[in-house]
Parts: C-alpha cells; sequence; structure tokens
C-alpha cells in the first residue's frame, strides 16, 4: 500500500485523512496535541477556548456539522451575542456549535475516530529525496520512505518545507492576521447581557464567555481577542501589560470592579487567512510537478474552520481522482 505522511493534524489534515481513500497514512504532529488552531487551555478549574471560538450552526458546508455531531464531537448552544458593542446595537439571538468539552473535543474526536499513527511533538525540519524517495526530517531522527507528502500547515511553513521542490516565485502569497488572545477569570459576575460580541473597543474586536459553554466553572471566564491592526502594531508587547490593559477595558465597558483570580495571554502568529490561494490564484492547493508533495490548509479558502474541512476535502477529491488516472 501507498506510504503517506501528513504534517499537522490541524482540521485541514484531518480532513484530508478522512475523505482520502484508506491509506498507509502517518501524521506528524510538532505540538504534544492534535488540533492545531483549535485549542482550549486549562488551568486549575478553568477552561478557555483561546483559538477557534465557535463554529455557525449553519455554515453552508455540507456534512461538516453532521459528521461533528455524529462523532460526539459537539454540543448546539444558544447565545446571546451583541454585532457591534461600542454602538450599543442590539442583542440577537444565535444558535451555534462548540466543542463538547471546549473546543478541543473537535479535532481530539476527530482524530480519534480516523484511528491513524501520529508522532506527537515531531517539528519536521526538512524533506529530502532520495533514489526518488521522499524523507522527513526532524532534528535528529529522518522518518520514510514516504510516496506521498500532505504539508497541512501554515503558508510561510510550508514554503519553507518545499521550496526545494516547488516554484514558489509563479505563485501569489496568501497573508495571515496575527492575533492576540486574553484568557481572563474574574471573582464576580461582570453583568454582561452577552455571551459573545463584537467590537467592544477600538482594539478589542471579539470577546466571548466560557461559563455558557462550561458550566462547572463557578468564576467568570472570558476570551478576548484583539483587533488585527492592532495586534500588528503591538506585537511585541509584554504580556503583563496587555492582560492589565484589556482587564481594565473589561472593567470601564461593564462598570465593575470585579478583580482578576487568573490571567493569560497567547499570540497567534498565524490566525487567521486575510487573502486565500483561491481568492488570489483561482487554487485550491499547491503541488509538486511529480504530484507526489503537496501544501494545503484554511489559507487555500478563507479564515474558518469550515476553510480548513473544505481545503482538505476538496485536495482529497483531487488526489483520489489522479490517482485513477495514473
Ligand atoms: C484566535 C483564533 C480564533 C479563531 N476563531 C475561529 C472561529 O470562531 N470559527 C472558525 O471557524 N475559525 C476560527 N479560527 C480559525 C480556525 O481555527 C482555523 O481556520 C483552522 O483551525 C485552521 O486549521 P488548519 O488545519 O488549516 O491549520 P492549523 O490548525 O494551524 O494546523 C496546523 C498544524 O500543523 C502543525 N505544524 C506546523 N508546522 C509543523 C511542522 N513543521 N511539523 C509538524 N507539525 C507542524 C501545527 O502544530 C498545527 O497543529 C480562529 C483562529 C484563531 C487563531
Amino acid at each position: 500500500m501507498k506510504k503517506i505522511a501528513v504534517i499537522g493534524t490541524g482540521l485541514s489534515a484531518l480532513s484530508l485523512a478522512y475523505h482520502l481513500p484508506t491509506l498507509d497514512i502517518t501524521f506528524f504532529e510538532k505540538s504534544w496535541r492534535p488540533g492545531g488552531r483549535i485549542s482550549t487551555r486549562r488551568h486549575e478549574n478553568y477552561i478557555f477556548d483561546h483559538g477557534a471560538h465557535y463554529l455557525k450552526e449553519d455554515n453552508g458546508i455540507i456534512g461538516f456539522n453532521e459528521f461533528l455531531h455524529k462523532i460526539n464531537a459537539t454540543k448546539i448552544l444558544n447565545g446571546e451575542f451583541c454585532a457591534n458593542i461600542q454602538n450599543q446595537l442590539p442583542i440577537e439571538k444565535k444558535q451555534i456549535i462548540v466543542g463538547q468539552n471546549g473546543m478541543e473535543s473537535i479535532p481530539l474526536e476527530f482524530h480519534k475516530y480516523l484511528r491513524y499513527p501520529t508522532n506527537l511533538s515531531t517539528q519536521i525540519n526538512k524533506i529530502e529525496t532520495i533514489n526518488q524517495e521522499y524523507y522527513l526530517h526532524t532534528e535528529d531522527q529522518e522518518y520514510g520512505p514516504f510516496d506521498f507528502i500532505f504539508c497541512c500547515i501554515p503558508f510561510e511553513q510550508s514554503k519553507n518545507l518545499l521550496n526545494k521542490f516547488i516554484d514558489f516565485n509563479v505563485l501569489s502569497v496568501p497573508n495571515f492576521d496575527s492575533i492576540w488572545t486574553i484568557m481572563v477569570a474574574l471573582d464576580k459576575r461582570l453583568g454582561s447581557p452577552f455571551q459573545f460580541g463584537y467590537h467592544m473597543t477600538p482594539e478589542i474586536s471579539f470577546l466571548m464567555n466560557q461559563n455558557f459553554k462550561h458550566e462547572f466553572f463557578s468564576d467568570e471566564c472570558w476570551v478576548v481577542n484583539m483587533r488585527a491592526e492592532w495586534t500588528k502594531e503591538y506585537y511585541n508587547i509584554e504580556n503583563y501589560v496587555l492582560e492589565d490593559y484589556v482587564i481594565d477595558q473589561l472593567k470601564k465597558t461593564f462598570q465593575s470592579d470585579a478583580k482578576a483570580v487568573f490571567k493569560k495571554s497567547h499570540r497567534w502568529k498565524y490566525a487567521y487567512a486575510k487573502k486565500s490561494l483561491n481568492e488570489l490564484d483561482s487554487k485550491n492547493f499547491i503541488e509538486s510537478i511529480d504530484h507526489r508533495l503537496y501544501a494545503l490548509g484554511d489559507w487555500c479558502h478563507g479564515p474558518s474552520m469550515q476553510d480548513a474541512w473544505l481545503s482538505g476535502k476538496k485536495l482529497a477529491k483531487h488526489f483520489s481522482e489522479l490517482r485513477v488516472q495514473l
């Protein structure tokens, strides 16, 4: 059976592996856990979804929500949200989909369902070819040979791994927004009339209450995203300065004297795909001339989980059709 290496275990990698016909697939993941930007942080008794927040109930992608429901990865919530907090737009009701036990349930359950061997904490630094066979390299180990390699990682990182084999000069460059994310637990309720909302201040683009997702903790927990332009300007800000600033903004907005009992922040270098490959070059993935190396990810289609799912699905379809022809 053909041997396939999949680099990354984000949603695009999982979707690709799911949509490919049964093959000898091995995952390689630099982190200690699968999931990439769908990430849930647990601290003491707090849980924060500090990567992807939620899926729309109707995301227009056939089969995606149904599949996640089937593998028991998700649950439906009814939330109140505000589209523009600064402008005091009316609160609306919205049905959203979140992970059963944090957003990380989505990649964790998906990965479990696939049952492919996975090398965690394994960062691939180099791809080499010997006698037309492909090998993966970490700092101190070689894996292979492989017949096909799929890089399901952000564009810049794929480029670094693949530029010996693919001419990236002929391709446009999909770009990403970076996002600072702040996790805060407070000793008192803020009294917010919504559970999630957009545009709280000129710097804060989104915030989401975590209590309505995870009912078992008593302190009030929020995840706050800074605006992309702001993140760019304050990319190297000290974590504690940012955290204190955001807590101050929360207290001002909700006229609260709550005290933070927990704070933490994380900077996502590659958060959202701003311009996708499809938008720039009408392409759905990147492939080597010998059709054995591929690059894919949300950046092929757009900024969300459903784009990552679509990216894997489209490449799997192309690959299956090509294999019939070869
Ligand atoms: C703060 C934030 C909020 C978001 N909110 C939402 C939301 O509410 N709704 C929504 O739909 N989407 C949201 N998104 C976007 C969504 O998370 C992504 O579109 C999607 O998860 C991307 O999946 P992916 O597989 O393309 O990439 P990734 O999830 O980035 O997966 C890439 C994987 O490859 C691994 N990797 C990278 N380099 C290597 C290497 N050299 N060797 C081995 N492994 C490697 C990484 O560790 C990672 O696990 C958000 C993203 C962020 C950051």
